[in-house]
């Protein structure tokens, strides 16, 4: 180790305690690879802080060494930003929000809380709702997803057609920036026009612009009855009528979600589990309605009204059977990882154009990439399609460009919800234009003049 490093160390131990600071390679490894095993880099030590005192001294520490960091929550994004770059340009250190853990008190005549950057999605849903609360965001990897990553990633999810994004729940924040100071906005108010909204600014910023220490949140009523439905349909545009006609007949839906066969076949097949209807069909639209009295007949009304586009239908509203239908869906994102290393695609398309799209991009893929499995799914009311390509090797980026390529086209964005990270940072100008892309780079350098927050993420270093 030189002795730049070695004074490096001894101050992150100064700042967190020796614990906190892991350089032993078997105890970094899982902090320096992500989720889908595609993206992994070396970091000279994982640091582990607890309060945002703790986080600024890190980041004074790197700063004054000139060593980047790469802040990482629960480890699940999709875009490689969580983990250290294999090729960097100077040495890295992960700072680990997961300590930072506070939760509280829900304040019950705002109905919001502030929560440390590092809770957990479904710690924070256990939090809230013995006081009738709910969090408006919800997303398969809610138990390891932590509210500072989703607001730096500007999660999405399963109930953006209800309550929005990540963004649109934000109060305040409070967040270490790249010199070392402290800006705090808590517990923040959903009418503030004071100025630039730190928070906004903040969502989607993926850990470039700043450490987000903790965040103030609106939460929504908790809705205790629920119904789901599995309905299978002919094709796409199918689905996406019958979405778009639910979502102003239906006012207690929630949730609508695409998928198609090779999806469910894959997720069975996987997992086990019997196929939801006798026959097979070309796509399935999964339908949660939530309220405070049983929805379910609102819901079977109005699957029935629907006609015959419906082929075929399964309704629960207990909650195994839900969970049961729910997995068909929520599965995917695991089963097409259990496959190999996933090229995965993140997009959205104007709605009037998704079911052209998806004939589209999987003919670019069989092109790009003959023989290759092509997974599609996602949430159809935002447009938004996930795209998991199996067969072409983790390094090989002609099928991620066939399919970015044809979104730009097609009039969608490069990514609707998990960011760009390091994954689609070379197609960032062809998606936002130079004019967006300049004013982007105008804050990140005023922000982080140095470039040490998570260099190479949405920016090429
Ligand atoms: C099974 C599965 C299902 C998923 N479903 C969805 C879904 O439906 N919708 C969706 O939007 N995403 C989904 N994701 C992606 C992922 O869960 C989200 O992107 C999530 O917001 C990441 O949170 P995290 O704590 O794991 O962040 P990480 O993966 O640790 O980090 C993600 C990015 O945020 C930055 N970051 C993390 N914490 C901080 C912080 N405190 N301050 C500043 N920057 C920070 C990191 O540097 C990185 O760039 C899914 C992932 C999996 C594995």
């Amino acid at each position: 180790m030189n002795p730049d490093s070695a004074t490096l160390l001894d101050s992150l131990q100064g700042a967190v305690g020796s614990d906190h600071v892991l350089t032993d390679a078997d105890l970094r490894a899982s902090y320096e690879a992500d989720w889908s095993r595609r993206w992994h880099g070396e970091a000279l030590a994982v640091v582990r802080p607890a309060t945002a005192d703790e986080v600024a001294a890190v980041v004074r520490a790197c700063a004054a060494a000139g060593v980047a960091l790469i802040p990482q929550g629960g480890n699940t994004g999709l875009v490689g930003g969580s983990v250290p770059r294999s090729h960097a340009a100077r040495p890295q250190v992960v700072v680990s929000t997961l300590r930072l853990r506070d939760l509280e008190p829900v304040d019950l005549l705002a109905g919001e809380v502030t929560v440390g950057a590092g809770v957990t999605l479904a710690a924070l849903q256990a939090h809230v709702r013995p006081a009738g609360f709910g969090f408006g965001v919800d997303l398969g990897a809610r138990d390891s997803a932590t509210i500072g990553g989703m607001v730096a990633t500007n999660a999405g999810g399963i109930h953006v057609l209800r309550h929005g994004p990540m963004r649109m729940q934000l109060v305040g924040i409070e967040a270490v920036l790249a010199d070392g100071t402290i800006a705090r906005r808590l517990p923040g108010m959903l009418k503030d026009n004071t100025g630039y909204h730190l928070p906004s600014l903040l969502a989607g910023s993926e850990g470039t612009l700043a450490i987000i220490t903790r965040v103030g949140l609106r939460l929504v009523p908790h809705l205790a009855r629920r119904a789901v439905a599995l309905v299978a349909v002919d094709d796409t545009a199918t689905a996406v009528s019958l979405a778009g006609a639910l979502r102003s007949s239906l006012p207690s839906l929630v949730a609508a979600e695409l998928f198609f066969d090779e999806g469910l076949a894959l997720v069975l097949r996987r997992g086990g589990g019997e196929r939801p209807f006798r026959d097979a069909h070309p796509a399935y639209l999964l339908l949660e309605v939530e309220s405070r009295a049983d929805p379910t007949d609102d819901l079977a009304t109005a699957i029935d009204a629907a006609g015959a586009v419906v082929r075929d239908a399964v309704l629960a509203s207990d909650a195994s059977g839900r969970d049961r239908l729910w997995e068909l869906r929520e599965n995917h994102t695991e089963a097409i990882n259990a496959e190999g290393v996933p090229h995965k695609l993140d997009v959205a398309l104007p709605l009037g154009r998704l079911a052209e799209f998806v004939d589209r991009v999987r003919a670019a893929v069989e092109e790009a990439a003959p023989g290759a499995a092509c997974y599609l799914y996602g949430h159809v009311c935002d447009g938004n399609l996930h795209i998991g390509v199996i067969g072409p090797p983790a390094e090989d980026e002609g099928v991620d460009s066939a399919i970015l390529r044809l979104t730009i086209e097609m009039g969608g964005t490069i990514s609707a919800e998990h960011g760009v990270g390091v994954a689609k940072a070379d197609w960032l100008e062809a998606d936002r234009g130079v004019a967006d892309v300049a004013a982007m780079r105008a804050i990140k350098r005023a922000l982080d003049p140095i470039g040490i927050l998570n260099p190479g993420v949405i920016f090429r270093d």
